[in-house]
């Protein structure tokens, strides 16, 4: 297990640090085994992953490596925006997956599961792709956010309404690059 030295220069940042690198690789070893054997109870012994970028690259590097059978790689990217004066936000296809995934076992890996909008359109374009199954394993899921009735097979961890940064996650594309995840300073 690759733990990375602590970012003090960035760290600085945070207000609190939520999961150590360490617990999260602990997760992540875990995770990896876990969805191993699902898939090996089913006979299934090749999945697609599909990462929604930027937020889940991180994630993917890691939870790829756990995982003890072959995998396909792509990647979705998924941009929101507000609509109009209204407070709703309405996930747009950025860019769609390249492979050919009828037929295939696909596993969406995601960084958060916050409102469910961004999954909710994830799975709706896959869909329409006529794959064998889709799975979701998100790293973070903040359960008391959702506004669309969505829920993850895998999730790493539940954690508490916050904005959260690292490993993966940004604020102003900043940040993604920190080992851990945390709570930045007002
Ligand atoms: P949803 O559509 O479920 O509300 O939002 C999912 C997306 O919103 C995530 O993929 C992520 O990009 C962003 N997001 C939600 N919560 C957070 C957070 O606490 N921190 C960061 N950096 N992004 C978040
Ligand atoms: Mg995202």
């Amino acid at each position: 297990m690759a733990i990375f030295p602590k970012q003090p220069t960035i760290e600085v940042d945070l207000e609190r640090i939520l999961l150590t690198n360490e617990q999260i690789q602990t997760r992540l070893k875990e995770l990896g085994a876990t969805i191993t054997a699902y898939y090996r109870q089913r006979d299934v012994n090749t999945i697609t992953l599909v990462c929604i970028t930027n937020g889940s690259i991180v994630f993917v590097a890691d939870l790829m490596r756990y995982f003890d059978m072959h995998v396909r790689l792509d990647s979705m990217r998924i941009s929101s925006y507000l609509e109009g004066t209204s407070a709703s936000r309405k996930p747009q296809l950025a860019a769609d997956i390249s492979l050919d995934i009828r037929n295939e076992h696909v596993l969406v890996l995601d960084d958060i599961l916050d409102t469910g909008h961004t999954l909710t359109k994830v799975l709706d374009v896959l869909g329409g792709k006529a794959p064998a199954s889709v799975e979701v394993c998100v790293l973070l899921d903040k359960k008391e956010r959702r506004e669309v009735p969505i829920q993850a097979n895998f999730v790493g961890f539940e954690i508490p309404n916050a904005f959260v940064v690292g490993y993966g996650l940004d604020f102003d594309q900043k940040y993604r690059n920190l080992a851990c995840i945390g709570v930045l300073k007002h």
